[in-house]
């Protein structure tokens, strides 16, 4: 997000530095990974919906900066043991506004997918936008295009900010003064705004290496989504020399983005339980890594990208879906920045609960 604004507020012709306190791109950031998944199915949000194409038009204005498309398609395919919920709000969304849905008979599946067993499945479909973001190739390319555009670099741990004013105060007692200040500290951001409604929450992720008889299987798979009653999973194909990734979207109770980042067995194992019915065989993938990374997690999983004080600006509450958003976010807070009139409009269209604000979007999005 600090990426994309900078990308975006140095577009406009701002004098930006990035504080950090890691190097950039920062792998104990939320997101550095290798990918990230961008699709339109999003249950009954429609707001969140509809930013889907706003969002991948903005990726194509970032592709066409960069000179290299870092997505690769691969399809959506979202099952349910259960019929009603998410996958029929997301197909009813999706049809109304014109999206092409094909419905599955989940006995059918294994046919089609053969690391898969349809047992217990009462629900399928398939829609053929959708896929991976090559997630640590657009840091490292926004990295590149900022710098290009003149963006400063600096390394330092942000102790306090004040946004009234624009100061920020660092680790070694240096205070900074901008015009302007951009909060975009993900899950972090509780140590620095605890006023925020935003929490750190622990996502364990596992790397596996599939057995080579279904690779090619899973080099041509749609991005999975297991909606079990008791918290599915998703799986991430192999694309482009990634790896396989497996992961779940329930928040953990507690977490702090300072806790060490490795994963225990039995943290891998909570994941890996959680595909076994749906991935038979499992236990002959090779497992590459298991580690955490952390959301920032809101009650209602609603971003948060609002005005701060008099000089300030708050990104964050991204609650484990904001980095399909990165660039559109990014563009959108610059326009409201040089628009004092759309930056009473923007929280709510960032919370997927309004259209976005004329002039928000260039035109023809
Ligand atoms: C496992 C996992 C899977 C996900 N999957 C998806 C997905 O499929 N699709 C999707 O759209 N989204 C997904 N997300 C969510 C998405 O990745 C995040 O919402 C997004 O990357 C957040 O970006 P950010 O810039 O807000 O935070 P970060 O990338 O964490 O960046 C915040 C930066 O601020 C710096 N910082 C914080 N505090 C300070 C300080 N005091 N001083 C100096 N520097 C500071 C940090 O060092 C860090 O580099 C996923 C997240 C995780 C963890």
């Amino acid at each position: 997000m600090g990426l994309s604004a900078a990308r975006a507020l140095a577009g406009a012709g701002w004098q930006v530095t990035l504080l950090d306190q890691d190097a950039i791109p920062n792998p104990r950031g939320s997101s550095h990974d290798q990918h990230r998944l961008i699709r339109h199915a999003y249950g009954a949000e429609r707001g969140y919906m509809a930013m889907v194409d706003q969002a991948f038009a903005a990726w194509d204005r970032l592709w066409a900066e960069l000179g290299a498309c870092h997505y690769v398609p691969t399809g959506v395919l979202a099952m349910a043991e259960a019929a009603g919920g998410w996958l029929a709000a997301s197909r009813a969304a999706l049809r109304e506004a014109g999206h092409q849905v094909q419905d599955l008979a989940p006995e059918t599946l294994p046919a089609r997918l053969p690391m898969l067993a349809a047992t217990g499945l009462a629900d399928a479909f398939h829609t053929a936008p959708g896929g991976v973001l090559l997630a640590d190739r657009i840091l490292a390319g926004l990295v590149r295009r900022c710098a290009a555009q003149g963006v400063r670099f600096r390394q330092a741990l942000v102790r306090a900010v004040d946004p009234e004013h624009g100061r920020a105060t660092l680790a070694d007692g240096t205070t900074l003064a901008a015009d302007l200040m951009v909060v975009a500290a993900g899950p972090w951001l509780p140590r620095l705004l605890p006023a925020q409604p935003v929490r750190a929450s622990r996502q364990v992720i596992v790397m596996l290496e599939p057995p080579p008889a279904l690779r090619p299987a899973w080099a041509a798979a749609p991005m999975l989504l297991d909606l079990a009653e008791d918290g599915g999973f998703y799986a991430v194909p192999p694309v482009a020399g990634t790896t396989l990734k497996l992961g779940d979207h329930r928040f953990a109770p507690a977490g702090d983005a300072e806790d060490p980042r490795a994963a225990s067995p039995a943290e891998a194992e909570e994941i890996l339980a959680l595909a076994r019915r749906r991935l038979p065989g499992l236990e002959q993938y090779r497992l590459l890594e298991a580690r955490a990374c952390y959301y920032d997690v809101t009650a209602d999983e609603r971003f948060i990208l609002a005005p701060l004080g008099a000089r300030g600006w708050v990104m964050g509450g991204f609650s484990g879906h904001g980095f399909k958003f990165g660039p559109l976010l990014g563009e959108a807070l610059a326009r409201a920045v040089a628009d004092p009139t759309l930056a009473s409009l923007l929280p709510a269209w960032a919370a997927g609960l309004s259209p976005p604000p004329p002039g928000l979007l260039p035109s023809g999005v």
